[in-house]
């Protein structure tokens, strides 16, 4: 076990220059605490510890959470208090344990109700200290590599507790590699055939991908340089879930997928990404309909590249365009901004990139029903969104079909409480009208006029309906 110790000090050695001394107090401490347990796989139960605390050093993270991960069963599996963590650690460090064990404690007991209670907290708990969350998503990703241990019916709950709402948590937050890693453990055991089948098919082809994947590479390396665009490239085959969902979404056999390749240029500028683009499209055949420039118009969890498709050789190839600090936002997501507040180079943007999430908290904080607030979770985050202005000039980000109706809710509850018509570039539009990216949105209202239940017709986000059916109830309105 002392390995353990030396690997997780030396990893953490590796990009922090942090005094380790609360990671290997905290190392030693929460190996004595369950020195007696043993997880179901037969091994001591701190090999968990210390597996969730290497994830987290994946993602660079701070000496007091990666303090915590070591110690965030302690107070759930063991006689230790969250007093006792403060006395020996210090109120951050606790803080951070007692948010792990509050998620914890609900989730055994989970009904439909108490996961939703469950994940409020958790959502919650983002606004103060995003690490929990970090924590509580690695300690999911360990827990989901070893999930044979459990009897099917539970590795099944697991599975489709993780894939419906940790996946989309951590796509929420921006960090890609633990999405797809959640995904793909999740898709294994939901549907077990389907996996084998692509995890088999991937690897027949892998040769001829791999070797059409290395000729593009050059190809595209040589019209790169001769711009004197500086670059470089990644090139990777996509994961297993999100090949699976392709074949379900289009009802294609996997022999059918074509755009198994993804190509990735990173390169220096925002400028650089456009040139990148140019020479790009005017050397390979773009896909007609696949260009979709996510620079210009940035995803709520920050995302940021140009993605298009282009035909080599017979074959799809997905290329993605960004810079190197866009490509740290989507490998990372939210935990590499944590990272540059807490290191030397504070990140001046990162309160304007933490402001989604306190935005999605607040659309959130009036829904009361547990099937309102999952469909809104898991509505809400695969979203595609439209960029609505107001005649101000300030943009407004919606879901996709949301309308006027939405978006008077969106600038003021006041607003949406008195619509009572709405102009889009101009012209009147009915409270129906779905906004496009672009539209200039000008609500009118008036004094007397109130939500009817038609409205809820005309409402088609979560959060708009909660409060029309909120307001329709104190009218003593049937719903
Ligand atoms: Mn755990």
């Amino acid at each position: 076990m002392q390995d353990y110790l030396k690997e997780i000090i030396d990893g953490f050695k590796q990009y922090s220059t942090q005094d380790t001394a609360i990671i290997e107090k905290a190392y030693k401490f929460a190996e004595e605490a369950h020195k007696e347990q043993k997880r179901l796989t037969g091994e001591p139960f701190f090999i968990h510890c210390c597996e969730v605390a290497k994830i987290l050093l994946e993602h660079k993270l701070d000496a007091d959470t990666i303090a915590a991960a070591l110690l965030h069963d302690t107070v759930e599996d063991t006689p230790t208090t969250v007093k006792d963590i403060e006395t020996n650690f210090n109120k951050t460090v606790a803080l951070m344990v007692e948010g792990l064990t509050k998620i914890d404690k609900l989730e055994s007991t989970s009904t439909d109700e108490e996961t939703v209670e469950n994940w409020r907290k958790m959502l919650i708990s983002v606004s103060h200290d995003i690490r929990i969350i970090l924590i509580k998503l690695a300690d999911r990703t360990h827990n989901m590599k070893t999930l044979d241990a459990l009897p099917k019916q539970r590795q099944i709950e697991k599975a489709q507790e993780t894939i419906s709402l940790y996946a989309p948590l951590a796509q929420r937050l921006g960090i890609f590699t633990l999405k797809n890693e959640l995904e793909d453990l999740s898709f294994k055991y939901l549907h077990p055939l389907e996996y084998a089948e692509i995890v088999k098919g991937v690897a027949a082809r892998s040769e001829n991908l791999n070797k059409k994947l290395e000729s593009f590479k050059n190809a595209l390396d040589a019209v790169l340089n001769k711009e004197q665009i500086p670059h470089r490239l990644l090139a990777r085959v996509k994961n297993y879930y999100s090949i699976y969902r392709k074949m379900q979404s289009h009802e294609i056999p996997f022999s059918q997928i074509q755009d198994l390749l993804g190509v990735r240029i990173i390169t220096e500028t925002k400028l650089d990404c456009y040139r990148a683009l140019g020479a790009l499209h005017a050397n390979f055949k773009p896909l007609a309909g696949t260009f979709t420039d996510y620079i210009a118009m940035p995803k709520m969890n920050m995302y940021q590249s140009i993605h298009t498709t282009i035909i080599y050789e017979g074959s799809l190839i997905e290329v993605q365009i960004r810079t190197e600090e866009m490509h740290r936002t989507c490998e990372y997501g939210i935990a590499a901004h944590w990272r540059y507040k807490l290191g030397s180079k504070e990140d001046p943007n990162l309160d304007e990139k933490l402001n989604w999430i306190r935005q999605w908290i607040e659309w959130q904080r009036d829904l009361t029903a547990p099937r309102e607030f999952i469909e809104s979770f898991q509505t809400d985050i695969n979203l595609k969104q439209v960029f609505v202005f107001t005649p101000q000039g300030e943009v407004k980000v919606l879901p996709e079909h949301a309308t006027p109706l939405d978006f008077a809710y969106l600038v003021h509850s006041e607003i949406g409480e008195h619509y009572s018509g709405a102009l889009v570039n101009g012209k009147m539009v009915k409270m129906t009208y779905e906004l496009q990216s672009g539209d200039i949105c000008e609500i009118q209202t008036r004094k007397n006029a109130e939500p009817t239940r038609q409205w809820l017709e005309a409402a088609k986000m979560a959060r708009t309906r909660s409060k029309i059916k909120r307001t329709l109830r104190t009218k003593g309105i049937e719903i």
